[in-house]
């Protein structure tokens, strides 16, 4: 409603009462003008009336939502299903124009106004998590891995020879892989273990500089998030010895943007040395659905190369689900969750440090991880053998899962795994001949202290009675997926499991015979 139709809507009702109405509406339009004059992320949260008012006001401003409107072009925005249109506020439009993702899109004024405000909001976040020298970021609609791809390609532009990545080992697939499917070579460099924790080798990343040269480097790729040991790594040296040698340097932050310790350590490198462009994931840091990446850096040159070089317009539909979250968390609401998480953390430290404690275990020292705890797993490898080893590890693994405990990882630090025709000695412990086998878990956004007290409650159970059970009564040998035999066991193992918990049971406290679960494997493998 504008002012004049207010004043025709006078002569149908009392104009005090109006002038009620006006001031709640005006209440809600302040709201947006703020947002759009200042372009700064709100410290109060909207309530969900204001940004819808706001989203519906956007949404018209689309030309697919114009009430005359002929389309005649190959692609006009039209969605056959109203679920489909309701579910995206009737934005249908995607964001960009096919030489740039970061161009208004014409056809869809109202949508590229949401993702400038988006991008503008996330710069915001990512200044005060603590890098405040960041100049620019974008949001795309892809996850973290191919944000990652998208960088290495755009570096690659301007290093004409060069095919070499200096990676620092993280065991993490899609670290990998997107080295990988960007058509360029890794230079594998293993972690360095200092006490129980696992550090940068950074001298063996200058020896590999000098030995490829930096011609044939596209860049160095470091990594702040990660489970422990690993801590994050040492970004400013790495960021010194990009710029002595004159290598770009790009930062996998995937989960790194909770955490101001990390956020800073990305400042400092910035400040000492070089660092072209960090990557964080939206849904790992602001709690919305997967799709989504914020690529970040301090060069605007280096940033629009990226933007110029994503092929077609996007989809709009993780930008709106940021945009809802920003506006309805406000700066505040976010501030919150960033600490309610650090005391959390905390919460899982104690509580682990219990069970730890209790089964003659201990938490592996680890000062450089804000995220990932690890605790040690001795007591629950048997030395009589390689292959019987990690049976009860396997064991812990899957005993957690069928419990409805997700997310933590067992590693018993002897795994091998083949990625993409590369052999990773120790998978899961970043390094070849870690020590010991440790379980990790971490304490990221949006978790709480009930969701700690579940897990170190499954964990306490299911540790005790492995303890207790004999080895020769276990018949999981690994949690490999990569080998076809092992993965079709551990399909048989998370089957019976099942069929226990189904029938309230676990197969290892039924402690039904080994030969009546062998004979199910039989079953699947025929
Ligand atoms: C999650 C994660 C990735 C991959 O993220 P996607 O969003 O699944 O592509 C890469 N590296 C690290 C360290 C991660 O935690």
């Amino acid at each position: 409603m504008n002012s004049q139709n207010f004043a025709i809507a006078e002569n149908l009702i009392p104009s005090s009462y109006i002038q009620q109405s006006v001031n709640a509406l005006r209440n809600r339009e302040n709201l947006a003008k703020t947002l759009m004059e200042q372009r700064k992320w709100p410290d109060n949260g909207w309530d969900d009336a204001s940004i819808e008012l706001f989203l519906s006001n956007l949404a018209l401003m689309d030309s697919n939502n114009f009430r005359e409107h002929a389309g005649v072009g190959e692609r006009e925005g039209r969605v056959v299903s109203n679920l489909v249109a309701k579910r995206h506020y009737h934005m249908t439009h995607g964001i960009g124009r096919s030489e740039n993702i970061a161009e208004v899109q014409p056809n869809a004024t109202g949508s590229s106004l949401m993702i400038k405000l988006v991008n503008a909001m996330l710069l915001e976040s990512i200044r005060f998590m603590g890098v405040s020298s960041a100049t620019g970021c974008f949001m795309v609609p892809i996850a973290t891995g191919m944000s990652l791809m998208l960088c290495l390609l755009t570096l690659k532009q301007d290093r004409p020879g060069a095919k070499f990545v200096l990676w620092s080992r993280i065991d993490q697939k899609s670290c990998f892989k997107c080295i990988i499917s960007a058509g360029l070579q890794p230079i594998i460099i293993d972690p360095v273990q200092c006490g129980d924790e696992l550090h940068t080798d950074v001298q063996a990343i200058e020896a590999q500089l000098l030995t490829i040269g930096s011609d044939n480097i596209v860049c160095i790729m470091s990594t702040t998030s990660c489970f422990a040991p690993r801590a994050s790594d040492s970004l400013e040296k790495i960021a010194t010895l990009c710029q002595k040698y004159n290598v770009p340097h790009l930062i996998n932050n995937a989960y790194g943007l909770q955490s101001t310790r990390i956020m800073h350590s990305i400042q400092d490198a910035s400040k000492k040395g070089r660092v072209d462009v960090f990557v964080q994931s939206t849904d790992k840091n602001f709690l919305v659905p997967v799709g989504g990446a914020i690529i970040a850096g301090f060069d605007k040159n280096v940033l629009e190369k990226i933007t110029k070089n994503y092929p077609g317009r996007a989809s709009c539909s993780p930008v709106m689900d940021i945009f809802i979250t920003l506006l309805s968390l406000g700066t505040n609401g976010y501030k919150e969750l960033i600490s309610q998480r650090k005391e959390v953390h905390q919460h899982l430290r104690n509580e682990l440090g219990k069970i730890a404690a209790k089964y003659g275990e201990r938490l592996l020292d680890i000062q450089n991880n804000p995220i990932s705890i690890a605790m040690t797993l001795k007591s629950l490898s048997v030395s009589n053998g390689a292959e019987s080893d990690t049976k009860k590890l396997s064991q812990l693994s899957s005993m957690m899962y069928m419990r409805h405990v997700t997310g933590c990882r067992v590693v018993s630090s002897v795994e091998v795994k083949d990625v993409c025709g590369y052999k990773f000695d120790g998978w899961g412990a970043h390094k070849i001949n870690y020590p010991c086998p440790y379980i990790t878990a971490g304490a990221s956004i949006g978790i709480t202290k009930s969701d700690i007290d579940f897990f170190v409650q499954k964990l306490d159970k299911v540790i005790s009675r492995l303890k207790k059970t004999p080895i020769s009564n276990i018949e999981t040998p690994s949690s490999s997926e990569g080998n076809d035999s092992t993965s079709i066991r551990r399909k048989a193992t998370i089957a019976s499991s099942y069929r226990s918990a189904v029938n309230g049971v676990n197969s290892i406290e039924d402690g039904s015979s080994s030969t009546s679960r062998t004979s199910s494997v039989d079953n699947l493998r025929k």
